[in-house]
């Protein structure tokens, strides 16, 4: 199999790094790498040579490649510079781009979208949502530190006693476990809610405080993910965050729901109420905000409050950000190719089947 990679210029993260390329190689393939698409994440050149890929123009990636792998959705330009047929695998997010699969089958491309694979037991080495949600969650709270115009830990000095920031995270999820070890780890008092009572006992052994709302729909049958909640539910929730978020000096909101706007946890009324110089990161902010007031890929101050609104920060740590990314794919791959490289498209596996959104013509993912 010749599989490409290119330079994503909206992205610090490269999709694949020497040391899976290397395996790749070892396991039959060629890998063609565009000249410079690991600068950002400050991997050379030299080193993608010396790991046994083939550094090329961008070009030449498209044209020679059968299986194009990416982290973000690529132009409708570059798909229809591919070859007949070839395999693309990113993260489409088809629940959020109805039309991609559409698109993509009739370019006859046969397309996987990483953020479908199923989260079963044994899709866990291959889930990249989890693994940039945990990466976002940690760089949240480091950019909520930043922008905190006090301190963190708790401090006793000669010239007095400073008490812990308290943190509230939103939604306890991957992002939001992060989120709370790396505020805990910084010396913070953290609480947190979340609508799955799966999450209380992951809070508490973090030694975070799990508020609880009670009267939460939570469905199993969902996944993993969680379900929308009653108007009723919703209402006692924002009262109870509203009364928390007076007190909070940092509040980091994760709550998603799959295919859905996110929910409104944070009312401008509630932001309105809060400390001068508190910190809102959102999380959530690419599909709606969990707060009312929260721009998309913007950093605003309301009423002395500053809320970032940036759901991409796993690209704020691209190093390790890309190496998990190109491990979740090398597992992929183990799956998806057979020894020789060649493919292997069982429709009868559960995580090929999931998350092959286009294949022959067919859009898979709205039949
Ligand atoms: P997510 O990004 O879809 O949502 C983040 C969190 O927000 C979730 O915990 C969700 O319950 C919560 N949330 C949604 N609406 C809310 C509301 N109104 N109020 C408060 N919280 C709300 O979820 P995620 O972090 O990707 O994953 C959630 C869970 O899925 C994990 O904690 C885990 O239990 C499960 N999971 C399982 C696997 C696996 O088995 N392979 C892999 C990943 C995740």
């Amino acid at each position: 199999m010749q599989i490409g990679i290119l330079s994503e210029p909206s992205d610090k993260r490269v999709a694949l790094v020497p040391e899976v390329i290397e395996q790749l190689v070892q396991s039959n393939n060629k890998v063609l790498v565009e000249s410079g698409a690991g600068t950002k994440s400050y991997i050379s050149d030299k080193l993608f040579e010396q790991a046994g890929a083939m550094v090329t123009s961008r070009e030449e990636v498209l044209k020679s490649t059968d299986m194009l792998i990416s982290i973000n959705q690529l132009s409708a330009d570059s798909y229809r510079a591919l070859k007949d047929h070839a395999v693309v695998i990113s993260s489409f997010q088809p629940f959020n781009d109805k039309n991609i699969s559409k698109d993509l089958s009739s370019n006859n491309i046969t397309a996987f979208s990483m953020d479908m694979v199923p989260r079963i037991t044994l899709a866990q080495s291959m889930d990249v949502l989890s693994s940039m949600a945990s990466i976002a969650g940690y760089q949240a709270v480091l950019e909520a530190a930043a922008r905190l115009p006090r301190y963190f830990p708790m401090l006793t000095t000669a010239a007095g006693t400073i008490p812990p920031a308290k943190v509230l995270v939103l939604g306890a999820g991957v992002a939001g476990l992060q989120a709370i070890a790396t505020a805990k780890r910084l010396g913070g008092v953290v609480e947190a809610f979340d609508t799955r009572l799966a999450a209380k006992e992951e809070v508490e052994s973090l030694g975070a405080k799990f508020v609880m709302v009670e009267g939460a729909r939570d469905d199993k049958a969902a996944g993993g993910y969680a379900v929308e909640q009653t108007e009723e539910y919703q209402q006692k929730q924002q009262a109870l965050i509203q009364e928390k978020a007076i007190k909070a000096d940092v509040i980091i909101t994760t709550a998603q729901l799959r295919g859905k706007p996110a929910p409104t946890l944070i009312t401008a009324e509630t932001v309105k109420s809060m400390k001068p110089g508190a910190v809102i990161v959102d999380l959530a902010a690419s599909t709606g905000g969990n707060c009312e007031v929260t721009r998309n890929g913007e950093t605003i101050e309301v009423n002395n409050v500053t809320i970032i609104g940036n759901s991409d920060l796993a690209q704020e740590v691209p190093m390790h950000a890309s190496h998990f990314y190109s491990k979740n794919i090398l597992n992929f791959l183990k799956v998806l190719l057979r020894e020789d490289g060649t493919l292997n498209l069982d429709f009868d596996n559960e995580i090929i089947k999931s998350s092959c959104i286009a294949h022959a013509g067919q859009d898979l993912f709205n039949k």
